[in-house]
């Protein structure tokens, strides 16, 4: 969602007469799209800030600007920790950015402004500057309601706005026409989407129907709601692809209702059978929190069991980290950090086992790879994903970035094959 949001607001500033540049010393702005989701993310932008400060004793004309959540979180406390950032703008006034740098520029006056966290964001048909050539997010949604009690996510970026069917359709159409070849659609919960009295399901079919676009993807689906009629869309796609997202965030009863995720582990086992009687070939993927406030030995054996039991392609594995704000926050039995780590790694040993299991049938079989380019340690050998998402290496030959071309696997690893183009 960052990275779709950043690449709008280089589509806003393109607009005023500034380009892209990775190059700090010569910059005339630095902007920070940050995220606050794990103490983590917030670290690493607080060290950020602080190492760009000798950019702007070089020149003091630099302009540094903090956006995206952690700026909606912290407001004036960012600044008073680095002096040096000149303006910080919350998530309901992104669609802002063009005209604030341009006041900047004028007034050079130090402002923060983080109201509005619920409002439109306006930069919707603002046409971004993509980082890819291929595959492209189109954002369907903002916000969320759903308030998972340890998440931070509905208090900074507010209730959930769906963007118009007609906005949508027109922007994925200029995507392909531009080149694109594959479209994720973006929310955080996109089950939930109602634009303009459209369900998801019917936004999705139409998306589907749209001619040059050959891969489909979404992104994420909150399992509460994730309906029979989306399933359904799913089976009967034409290049909606076969893999789904679904974030299932602990394995046992009481962890799962303290999060106030709203289904049971019952529930999703029966969703996950239903999805898979549809879609046979489709890949599952999930995101884990260990170290919930109150999580037991027992509650995480019990975690450990439903992994073996649904047996996920790949999960991406989370500590519980403690969002001020938050209910969760104020929970007792906040768990132990030694304890929540090797809880941990014995989660990712676990589904690494099941991963590389999963992945080993596709030894010596023939997928379809979408070419996305060549690989970063060595320019012979090219990478794609196959419709399933999985990571593909195979020895560069005629084919162009973008192309659609069939490879036989001859290595099967946890995280990618290797195989050769046929
Ligand atoms: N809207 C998406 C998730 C957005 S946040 C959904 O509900 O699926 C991405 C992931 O970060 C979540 O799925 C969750 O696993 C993780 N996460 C969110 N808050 C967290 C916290 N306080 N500590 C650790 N992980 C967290
Ligand atoms: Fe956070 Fe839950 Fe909303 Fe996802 S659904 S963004 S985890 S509150």
């Amino acid at each position: 969602m960052n990275v779709a949001e950043s690449e709008r607001m280089a589509g806003q500033l393109q607009k005023i007469g500034y380009t892209l540049t990775e190059d700090f010393e010569t910059a005339d702005l630095i902007l920070f799209n940050t995220c606050c989701v794990r103490a983590t993310a917030e670290d690493k932008i607080y060290g950020k800030i602080g190492e760009i400060k000798k950019y702007k004793r070089q020149n003091p004309a630099l302009i540094i600007g903090v956006v995206g959540c952690l700026a909606q979180k912290d407001g004036e406390n960012l600044i008073k920790h680095a002096p040096h950032i000149d303006f910080i703008l919350g998530t309901g006034r992104r669609g802002e950015l063009a005209s604030v740098v341009q006041n900047f520029e004028s007034k050079r006056r130090q402002f923060v402004d983080i109201s509005n966290v619920s409002g439109m964001i306006d930069d919707e048909n603002i046409l971004p500057i993509r980082a890819g050539k291929v595959s492209a997010f189109v954002p369907i949604m903002y916000g969320c309601n759903n308030f998972c009690t340890y998440c931070i996510v509905p208090h900074v970026r507010g209730r959930e706005r769906s963007r118009l069917p007609n906005e949508i359709i027109s922007e994925v159409t200029e995507t392909v026409n531009a080149g694109f070849k594959e479209i994720t659609l973006l929310g955080q919960n996109v089950n939930s989407y109602n634009g303009g009295g459209k369900t998801f399901p019917q936004l999705l079919r139409d998306v589907d129907k749209i001619d040059g676009l050959k891969r489909l993807r979404f992104m994420t689906s909150h399992p509460k709601d994730l309906s029979d009629d989306l399933i359904s869309a799913m089976a009967g796609g034409k290049n909606i692809c076969e893999h789904i997202h679904l974030p299932v965030q602990y394995g046992s009863n009481k962890i799962l209702q303290k999060m106030n995720r709203v289904y049971t582990v019952e529930k999703y086992l029966e969703l996950v059978k239903k999805i898979r009687a549809a879609i046979p070939n489709i890949s599952l993927t999930t995101d884990l929190i260990v170290g919930f406030p109150g999580e037991n030995d027992e509650d995480f054996q019990e975690t450990l069991k439903f992994l073996q039991e649904v047996q996920f392609d790949m999960a991406f594995t989370f500590i519980y980290s403690k969002r001020t704000g938050t209910p969760a926050a104020t929970f007792e039995n906040q768990v132990d950090e030694n304890l929540k780590h090797s809880r941990l790694e014995k989660l990712m040993e676990l589904q690494n086992k099941i991963s590389l299991e999963k992945n080993l049938p596709y030894d010596g079989k023939t997928v379809e790879v979408l070419v996305e380019g060549a690989s970063k340690t060595d320019k012979n050998i090219f990478t794609g994903r196959t419709r399933q998402n999985k990571l593909v290496l195979f020895q560069h030959g005629t084919e162009n970035i973008g192309d659609i071309v069939n490879v036989k696997i001859n290595q099967v690893q946890t995280w990618l094959f290797k195989g050769q183009i046929i």
